[in-house]
């Protein structure tokens, strides 16, 4: 979405401060034995108990042939994103990483952030990915200014985690957000610097990085969501919903 007043612009901020409050929350509850199930409950108690709207649950994105069936999006490991925590035991190990993907909508305004994160303590590889991973996002935030293109955001993202010797995920990026959880403009995690859309202040926006250990290549699992590496290797994601403004991006979800 555009912002185009002040009090989208309030809605917007709150939206941001309300969903970083649930995901600190559940980083918090993250720890070997606890079940994505449970993490799932705790994200839509606390947005409902905040008088908002998990975003994605009954949301069916493009492509999809069935509503999301959860709040939250819990990939474990080699899970890529779009995990679902609800229609199986998915219980953490010591040593896992975990992806949590929220959305959540308040007075109209959808926000959509994500953070992976280690079960106790992972291994040095991990922490390297997970910290490459991180930094292509806020190396994307950086290069989200008006008169940049969207390619001058894919390119900054895909630098920092090629820098790093690990793999950008080609199916899976960014997008618009605010009035859906799907935008145009569609923001790939790789592309030349310079090319595509151009950014203006006041648009919207969820970067959100995917990287993997080993391999880049992706499959879909047969419940039509959750994405895995086709090597087995780890992946991880980090994502925030920014507003582009003059003198840069503002994080909305930090
Ligand atoms: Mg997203």
């Amino acid at each position: 979405m555009t912002i185009t007043s002040d009090t989208q612009k309030i809605d917007l901020i709150e939206a941001g401060k309300r969903l970083a409050s649930v995901l600190r929350a559940l980083r918090a509850k993250v720890a070997p034995g606890v079940t994505a199930g449970e993490l799932d409950e705790l994200a839509e108690r606390l947005i409902r108990e905040g008088g908002d709207e998990p975003a994605f649950l009954g949301y069916t994105p493009e492509g999809a042939h069935r509503p999301y069936p959860a709040t939250l999006c819990v990939s474990v490991n080699d899970e890529v994103v779009h995990g679902i925590p609800n229609e199986s035991t998915k219980t953490l190990k010591e040593g896992d990483i975990v992806g949590l993907d929220l959305g959540l909508t308040h007075n109209d305004v959808i926000v959509d952030a994500a953070i992976t994160v280690p079960v106790g303590e992972v291994d040095e590889e991990t922490k390297k990915l997970l910290r490459a991973t991180e930094q292509s996002l806020m190396a994307g935030i950086a290069a989200a200014i008006p008169g940049n293109r969207v390619g001058d955001v894919s390119n900054a993202i895909a630098k920092e985690i090629e820098r790093a010797g690990f793999s950008v995920v080609k199916e899976l990026g960014g997008h618009g957000v605010g009035e859906l959880v799907h935008e145009e403009p569609f923001i790939p995690n790789f592309g030349r610097p310079g090319s595509g859309e151009l950014l203006s202040e006041g648009t919207v926006l969820a970067l959100e990085p995917i990287a993997t250990a080993g391999k880049a290549g992706v499959m879909l699992a047969p419940d039509g969501y959750t994405y895995r590496t086709k090597d087995g290797s780890r992946s991880a994601h980090f994502e925030h919903t920014i507003l582009i403004e003059k003198g840069g991006a503002r994080i909305i979800t930090a």
